[in-house]
């Protein structure tokens, strides 16, 4: 069994997130959607409410389990029996951080691998950040986001009523 982790802040979960985790699912049998529980980071969604709107999100898609982790991800899917980590790529700006961090993923475990998918074109400009700021200041983002989170985010951010 062909078992991956898609490890983020997914604070909040965005159609970009949503299209890489579909991709994956085209590619290994089972995908973990693995929202990470940092104490120490401020999060805009509390863990419980990330983990709720990523069930929401992906209600109706076939092997994919969400799950929260905190410490090192290596660590995590090694528990897991996963034999890969799945990233996203948008703009190059991404690559040189996710380069060390594979990198540094590869040299704590050499077994797993790093797999990075390409966003699709409508995709790459989205962000957890932008799309908050945007919210923040009444953009509609609704076509950007799972109705879920855009739901969560009039909520938040008083723009209207669920
Ligand atoms: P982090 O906390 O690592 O920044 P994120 O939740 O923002 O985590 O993202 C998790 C993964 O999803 C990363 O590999 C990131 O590059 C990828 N990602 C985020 N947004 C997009 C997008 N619009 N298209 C493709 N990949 C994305």
């Amino acid at each position: 069994m062909r078992k991956a982790i898609y490890a983020g802040s997914f604070d909040p979960l965005t159609n970009g997130h949503v299209d890489i985790l579909k991709r994956g699912l085209e590619i290994f049998d089972q995908v973990i959607l693995a929202i990470a529980n940092n104490p120490n980071k401020k999060h805009f969604f509390d863990v419980k409410e990330r983990i709720a709107l990523a069930h929401q999100a992906t209600q109706g898609l076939e092997h994919v389990v969400i799950d929260t982790f905190d410490g090192l991800l290596v660590d995590y899917a090694k528990t897991k029996n996963a034999t890969a980590l799945l990233r996203g790529l948008r703009a190059p700006s991404d690559f040189e951080y996710e380069f060390q961090l594979a990198m540094m993923n590869r040299r704590l475990a050499p077994q797993l691998e790093t797999t990075f998918l390409m966003t699709g074109e409508e995709y790459f400009y989205l962000s957890s950040r932008l799309i908050k700021e945007v919210a923040s200041f009444g953009g509609d983002v609704e076509h950007m986001v799972p109705q879920a989170v855009y739901k969560a985010l009039q909520v938040r951010f008083g723009g209207g009523q669920t």
